[in-house]
């Protein structure tokens, strides 16, 4: 008899992961509290337009057993267009600076360029150097022109905090690091970045995300509007839901586990530090907006309080529903954390491209914040439950900024230490 497997959560993570342990002959049933699949790439159609409640997720990758696995589930040229990444930063001004902002310095006003090239030469001559905080990164790599310009305005609006207070840990491999070489060349030349993972992209031709999450649902065998609130472990089994199972992975959010598994003791010794767990939540708010040609607005402007702008109308024409004349297009408006209606509705009239609301909603887990201590806390508690059969795997059970193509090869690795377990 294979072993019976529990996965909790039908989001990426639990999907991908339910896939791999399908592939090796477990016995896999998988417990989604939601009526669909998805989580945070959940999409929802609203009048015929596609809402990202979440975002506007495009799918990307620079690892090859990941490309490998997930195109195995789609007809690439069929279902996926592939976009180039068309990015701008807002400035206060009016005026569209392509993103990378630091790339297009040949943009500015002179006295702005001069400022910059100042500051470009303090940098070079200050050498290498370590950083302290998150300010001092931006400064020290972007210099202080830059930092005011732009840096410094979005990202307090993104953290909503003092910047010396963001720690510097999740910024490994999320942030170019240009050297001031990098920078006059990228200048010199008018290059456009081309290392960020999503510099192209694939896009569903429908239904978004959701066109990835519905297709890889397929062939699982999943419980929806199953909370799983409770598992306990009885003689070396774990049961939920009055089944018993062999195996957990559990891919919801490790916030709820001290509640989830109370009886099993090491998980004490690990209940302050997880419930000192820092994060921040999103509101998306689905508009109408004027077309333009953007994949991403970036909003420094502190005259609202969103930071971003995703044009999900521009990723695939079925996004925009008929009722959405000819001159506009969908989009999804982000503010970090909640943000009530009446807010939003004021903060729509600051915002550039006449956004028109249609509706929003509020994800509470949508970033999470590690420190220094994160990775040891987590690893610590995955070490100790892996011994009672108990894994765990995805954004918000690893608190890593994990992208889709992340979350796949966590789910990967997930599946390695329960082989090597068993
Ligand atoms: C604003 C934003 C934009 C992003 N854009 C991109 C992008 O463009 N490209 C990209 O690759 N990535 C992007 N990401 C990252 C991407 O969303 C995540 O990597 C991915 O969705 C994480 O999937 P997950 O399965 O780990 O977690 P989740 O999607 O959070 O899934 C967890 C699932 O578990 C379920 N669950 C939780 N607890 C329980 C329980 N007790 N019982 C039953 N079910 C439970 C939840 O309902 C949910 O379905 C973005 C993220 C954000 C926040």
């Amino acid at each position: 008899m294979p072993d019976r497997i529990a996965v909790v959560g039908a989001g990426i993570s639990g999907l991908s992961v339910a896939h791999f342990l399908k592939e090796k002959k477990y016995d896999v049933t998988v417990y989604e509290k939601e009526s669909m699949p998805g989580g945070l790439i959940r999409c929802l159609r609203i009048d015929g337009s596609l809402f990202h409640t979440c975002g506007g997720h495009v799918f990307n990758s620079k690892c090859e057993d990941v490309l490998n696995w997930f195109w195995s589930f789609f007809n690439q040229k069929e279902e996926f267009q592939k976009a180039e990444r068309k990015s701008v930063v807002s400035m206060e001004t009016g005026k569209m600076i392509p993103y990378p902002i630091e790339n297009h310095v040949y943009l500015f006003d002179h006295e702005t360029q001069k400022s910059i090239i100042r500051d470009m030469l303090s940098i070079s001559q200050a050498g290498e150097r370590t950083f302290e905080s998150f300010e001092d990164f931006l400064k020290g790599r972007f210099g202080d022109t830059l930092y005011k310009l732009y840096f410094k305005p979005y990202n307090e609006k993104v953290w909503r905090r003092n910047l010396k207070q963001v720690p510097l840990l999740w910024l490994k491999d999320k942030l170019p690091m240009p050297t001031v070489e990098d920078v006059i060349l990228n200048n010199i030349n008018h290059i456009e970045e081309k290392q960020f993972v999503h510099s192209s992209f694939y896009y569903e031709k429908n239904d978004g995300s959701q066109f990835i999450a519905n297709r890889l649902a397929e062939g699982l065998n999943i419980k929806y509007n199953e909370e799983i609130d409770c598992l306990s472990n009885v003689n070396g089994q774990w049961m939920l839901k009055g089944e018993y199972y062999d195996k957990i992975v559990f891919c919801g959010n490790i916030k709820q586990l001290p509640e989830l598994i109370k009886d099993t003791d090491c998980i004490e010794n690990y209940q302050q530090e997880i419930s000192n767990l820092e994060y921040h939540g999103t509101t998306a708010v689905f508009c109408e907006i004027d077309k333009n040609s953007f994949s991403w607005i970036y909003q420094p402007s502190r005259k609202h309080d969103s930071h971003r702008i995703i044009c999900t109308g521009n990723f695939a024409i079925s996004n925009n529903g008929i009722s959405v004349p000819t001159e506009r297009i969908t989009a999804t408006i982000e503010f970090t954390d909640e943000i009530s209606k009446e807010d939003i509705l004021k903060n729509l009239e600051r915002i550039p491209f006449h956004p028109q609301y249609i509706t929003h909603q509020y994800n509470r887990y949508t970033y999470p914040i590690q420190d220094d201590n994160t990775r040891n806390i987590i690893k610590g508690l995955k070490n100790e439950l892996a011994k009672r059969n108990f894994f765990f795997t995805g954004r918000f059970a690893d608190w890593e900024y994990y992208n889709m193509d992340a979350a796949i090869k966590a789910a990967m690795n997930t599946l390695e230490t329960i082989e090597n377990k068993a």
